[in-house]
């Protein structure tokens, strides 16, 4: 599904990810893992095309297209998600208002019929079931005076509705507490499918006690220097990042 050969990205002329190479198949979970400043969040851009990043040198294709000419709208329709580390507020924007558009845009290109204020509301109802969201949050501009938590449970209430065949999840688990952290969780997994891929990022292992990832992957200084199985993750919890790096 994802395909990522020797990619070379940064922003603002600082070259941040530097020959990174990652193969995800339809169906599988995948985690990366690495400290602070290690390029986690510049993948997740590059992958969902934010417009300041730029990719000097390599390529990123998706059910073998290559996406990088591709405009973040196009990436979106053709089924990828991110949940950012830092979810924005849009004041004004109404949230449900927000999700329908999202929706509505969604299905006009896969040419589904869109859906009006009853058939949305009774499908988005769902959605705040899955992740334990009250429906006021509906009726607040998008994340605005939103927790920490809240805007992370928003973020997934998002993919749950757009309903993505690659679910970016940068952090994720931060700013959650571990009730919140369980329901995320239990939104994913019941998300996963053999046709719906994840890339979850994080640099903590206790997500990773809830979500399993089929592989792990160690991202340092813009390269992947380690990959393996869930196992890695618990190894790289005991004994930190130091012994990976050169
Ligand atoms: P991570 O998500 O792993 O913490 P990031 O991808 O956010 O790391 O950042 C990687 C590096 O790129 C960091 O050193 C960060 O300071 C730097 N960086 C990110 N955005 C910019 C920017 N707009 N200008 C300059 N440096 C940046
Ligand atoms: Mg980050």
């Amino acid at each position: 599904m994802l395909k990522i050969k020797n990619l070379h990205a940064g922003v603002d002329g600082k070259e941040i990810l530097k020959g990174l190479n990652l193969s995800i198949k339809a169906g599988e979970m995948h985690a990366i893992m690495g400290r602070n400043g290690s390029g986690k969040s510049t993948l997740a851009n590059v992958i969902t095309g934010r417009e300041s990043y730029n990719v000097s040198k390599g390529d990123v294709l998706f059910n073998n297209e290559s996406i990088l000419d591709w405009s973040p709208e196009a990436r979106s329709l053709a089924g990828i998600f991110m949940s950012f580390q830092y979810p924005i507020v849009i004041p004004g924007v109404n949230n449900t208002y927000f999700l329908k558009a999202a929706l509505n845009a969604k299905r006009k290109h896969t040419g589904e019929k869109a859906l009006d204020a009853a058939g949305f509301l009774k499908l988005i109802k769902e959605k705040l079931n899955e992740v334990d969201m009250d429906p006021k949050y509906l009726q607040r501009a998008v994340n605005e005076g939103f927790s920490g938590g809240e805007k992370k449970r928003n973020e997934i209430l998002q993919m749950l509705t757009l309903e993505p065949k690659l679910a970016i999840l940068d952090e994720t688990d931060s700013g959650l507490d571990i009730d919140a952290l369980k329901i995320v969780a239990d939104g994913v997994n019941n998300f996963r499918n053999a046709d719906r891929s994840f890339l979850v990022i994080t640099h903590y292992q206790r997500l990773l006690k809830y979500i399993e990832p089929d592989f792990v992957h160690v991202l340092i200084d813009g390269q992947i220097v380690k990959s393996g199985g869930k196992e890695l993750a618990l190894e790289l919890d005991e004994k930190g990042y130091g012994w990976l790096e050169s």
